[in-house]
Parts: structure tokens; C-alpha cells; sequence
């Protein structure tokens, strides 16, 4: 295991900017031309389907998840400036927010090495790695409340840091509108991070996928539309997201951007602000991103000052003493002609047992120009060596007179 941890990063890395078309244009590693991200096999093994059927909404036809975040092309947050390609930051990343203390300021490698061995827990927990290819060490598990239920409690482990930030902002909403009811919360993270079906992301204790606010109602996983999503709701939630937490992205189908959008405008939100919230028109990465499959709840992606930076502090300790395993991940490799399983395994560093059984294929016969699931082994990727750094917080200017609600539900 710890060879494992110590060996493989450059082939966690590179397997990262299969991802990222960005880092595999700069990336000196050769880069398989074919593979793109994973996506789970077929439908039955989608989202995380609604537990109770009753409630259930399209979730039958709903596609594979891609919540990698990167399905736009642009750069993981997790591997600009201080990434090993050394790269000067994109123009559109946000200022880095001022320096923050930490926990562990002032501990020596010594200190934190014994802490490992000896007190785990008094570490606090740690984000490990990044949401695609990462784990939680001291993970947190999120507590039904009147915020939110539970839609799958076994994988509902984070941060402290990711269910704070969560509760604050739910509550913003239940202080601004009495008689709110709960959200439904739906996967964070499994126990210990790494994989989770049918995610690629989720695996550092920073994502999360949560209901929308409806009109008629909290469902789980009923496809939004403009007619039943609860804006003021809504809207007021996405707003104490990015005011009060150090919110990484919000994936959102593009079908509701527009509504949203109209939404924010209508109650006197500043159009600079808002405009460099969305995608379009604003000179700094959005915050909210498409992402296909996003059209039945959001996904929030937070930055962990503490938890990250716990986790980079640790990680040689964390290495050493065997604390964290290696994740399993998956590229989608499509076959050429002549390419044979063995080939394909060599290629990835995989076997033919493994993607026979990733792909559920009975021999070894395969076709070209169809694609096949390759796990790979990779490691828990930690390209950091600085301290991590947080973008600055895009608090928004106050609101204007507001314009009467068009599309109020309640107030
Ligand atoms: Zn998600």
C-alpha cells in the first residue's frame, strides 16, 4: 500500500488530466488520445436513485452523472498555480483569498507524524487528494435535522467543514423564510472517501448532491422546471452558498441557469455580481457550472481550507502509516481495431480479469469503436506542495430596490 501511495501519483496524475483538456494539453506525460472520463455502464447503475419510488421522478431514464466538474473543458480547481506543472494561474481564476490560520500552524512534521500514529482523530478531518480522485480521513456524518433528510445516511460522510457550510446556508434560508421544509440531502461521500458509484467526483468529503426547493413540495430528484422550483427559496440558498461558504462550483443543468438568473435580476441583485456567477459574460470563472444530469438537484463542490490543508500536511504521515488506500478509478477507453484486452490492460496498467468484470463481458472478445471501462488503480492524487489557498469569497453587493417578484411563490 504504501508503494502504492508512493509510486503511482504521476499515474494518478496523469489519470487527473484525462479529466482536464487543459491539463493534458500542458501536461508533458503522453496522454492516451481516447480516453475521456468514465461514466457508469448503463442506466440501472446511475444517480443515486430516490429511495422512496413513490417520490421518485424520471429517475428510470435519467443519464449516467459526469459531477467531475470538468465537463466544460476548464481547469480543476484542485491543479492550477501550486500543481506540479508549475503553471502560472488561468486569467479567469478569483484573487486567492488572505491567509487564513490553521489548526495545525506551528506543528512540526514531527508533531503531526505522532498525532497520526498515536491520536488519529485529534487531527480533525481531512479532505485527501481531490473530489475525483481523493479520500476522507476522520470523515463527519451528516445528521438529519429540520434542514434536511437523508436520502443515503451510509454515504452522507464529509467534513466538518462541508456540513458547516451546508447547514449555514440551509439555515439562511429558514431564517429568511419560516416555514421552509427540509431538503433532501443525497450523497456527500462514503466513509472514507474514494470511489462511490455512480460518481466520479465525491470522493474527498466536498461534494455533496442536495434537492432543490419546489413549489409543490420536496422531492428527491424530480426534474426542475420553471414551474415548479421554488425561486425565492431557491434562490436565497445558492445566494448564502456563495455569501457565507467558500463554494468551489454548483453544478446546474443550463436549462436553469436562465431562470434562476431572471430570478436574481427580478429581486434587485447587482447584474455584475450575478454576471460573474453564471457562465457567460463575467470575467472570473463561474460559480455555477452545467454539468448534463443536473437538471434533477444541485451539486456543491467546497473548498476546505482546514481539511485540505490538514490533509496536505499529513498526507507523507498518513502514507507512511498506511491510513490511506488507493481509489479505484476508471477511464473510458474506446477500442480500435485489432486491440485486444491485453493490449488495452498493458496500456492502462490494468488487467484483463478487471475490465472483463468492469465491463461484465463473458470473454475476451471485444469490438472496435466501442468503448470499455478500464479501472485503474491510481492513488490518492496530492500534487500540492505550498499551503493551500483559498479563492476570495464573491460576496455580493447589497441588493437594489427590489422589483416586484415575478416569479415569488411566497413572502
Ligand atoms: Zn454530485
Amino acid at each position: 500500500m504504501v508503494s502504492l501511495a508512493n509510486v503511482k501519483p504521476r499515474v494518478a496524475a496523469l489519470l487527473g488530466c484525462l479529466w482536464l483538456s487543459a491539463c493534458a494539453s500542458r501536461s508533458s506525460l503522453p496522454a492516451p488520445q481516447t480516453a475521456e472520463p468514465a461514466q457508469p455502464a448503463n442506466v440501472a447503475d446511475g444517480p443515486r436513485p430516490p429511495k422512496n419510488r413513490a417520490q421518485a421522478a424520471n429517475s428510470a431514464t435519467e443519464p449516467p452523472l459526469d459531477d467531475s466538474g470538468d465537463s466544460e473543458g476548464e481547469a480543476d480547481s484542485d491543479t492550477e498555480a501550486t500543481d506540479e506543472h508549475g503553471e502560472s494561474e488561468p486569467v479567469s481564476e478569483p484573487t486567492t483569498g488572505a491567509s487564513r490560520p490553521h489548526p495545525l500552524d506551528g506543528w512540526s512534521d514531527e508533531k503531526i507524524e505522532q498525532a497520526v500514529e498515536t491520536n488519529l482523530t485529534s487531527l480533525g478531518p481531512m479532505s485527501v487528494g481531490t473530489p475525483n480522485a481523493g479520500a476522507l480521513v476522520n470523515g463527519v456524518q451528516a445528521k438529519a435535522s429540520e434542514l434536511y433528510t437523508l436520502v443515503s445516511p451510509g454515504e452522507a460522510w464529509g467534513t466538518q467543514e462541508t456540513i458547516d457550510y451546508l447547514n449555514a446556508a440551509v439555515q439562511t434560508v429558514h431564517d429568511e423564510f419560516p416555514d421552509t421544509p427540509p431538503l433532501a440531502l443525497g450523497d456527500i461521500g462514503a466513509r472514507h472517501g474514494g470511489h462511490l458509484k455512480p460518481h466520479i467526483s465525491h470522493q474527498a468529503g466536498r461534494d455533496l448532491d442536495i434537492s432543490f426547493y419546489y413549489r409543490d413540495g420536496t422531492k428527491w430528484y424530480a426534474r426542475g422546471t420553471r414551474e415548479n422550483l421554488d425561486f425565492p427559496r431557491l434562490w436565497a440558498f445558492v445566494r448564502a452558498i456563495i455569501a457565507k461558504t467558500d463554494i468551489d462550483l454548483i453544478l446546474l443543468d443550463q436549462g436553469l441557469h436562465g431562470p434562476l438568473k431572471e430570478y436574481a435580476l427580478s429581486i434587485g441583485e447587482d447584474p455584475d455580481w450575478v454576471a460573474q456567477i453564471f457562465p457567460g459574460k463575467g470575467s472570473l470563472r463561474p460559480i455555477i457550472r452545467h454539468a448534463p444530469g443536473h437538471d434533477t438537484h444541485l451539486h456543491l463542490r467546497f473548498f476546505n481550507p482546514i481539511a485540505q490543508e490538514t490533509a496536505r500536511r499529513a498526507y507523507p504521515a498518513l502514507v507512511r502509516h498506511k491510513l490511506v488506500s488507493a481509489p479505484e478509478q476508471y477511464v473510458l477507453h474506446k477500442a480500435k481495431k485489432n486491440e485486444t484486452l491485453g493490449m488495452i490492460a498493458k496500456k492502462y496498467g490494468s488487467s484483463v480479469r478487471a475490465i472483463r468484470e468492469a465491463n461484465g463481458l463473458r470473454s475476451n472478445l471485444i469490438h472496435d469503436q466501442v468503448s470499455y471501462r478500464v479501472p485503474v488503480t491510481g492513488g490518492v492524487r496530492i500534487l500540492r506542495t505550498e499551503r493551500v489557498r483559498i479563492p476570495a469569497r464573491r460576496v455580493p453587493p447589497p441588493r437594489k430596490e427590489p422589483v416586484r417578484q415575478s416569479l415569488a411563490s411566497t413572502r
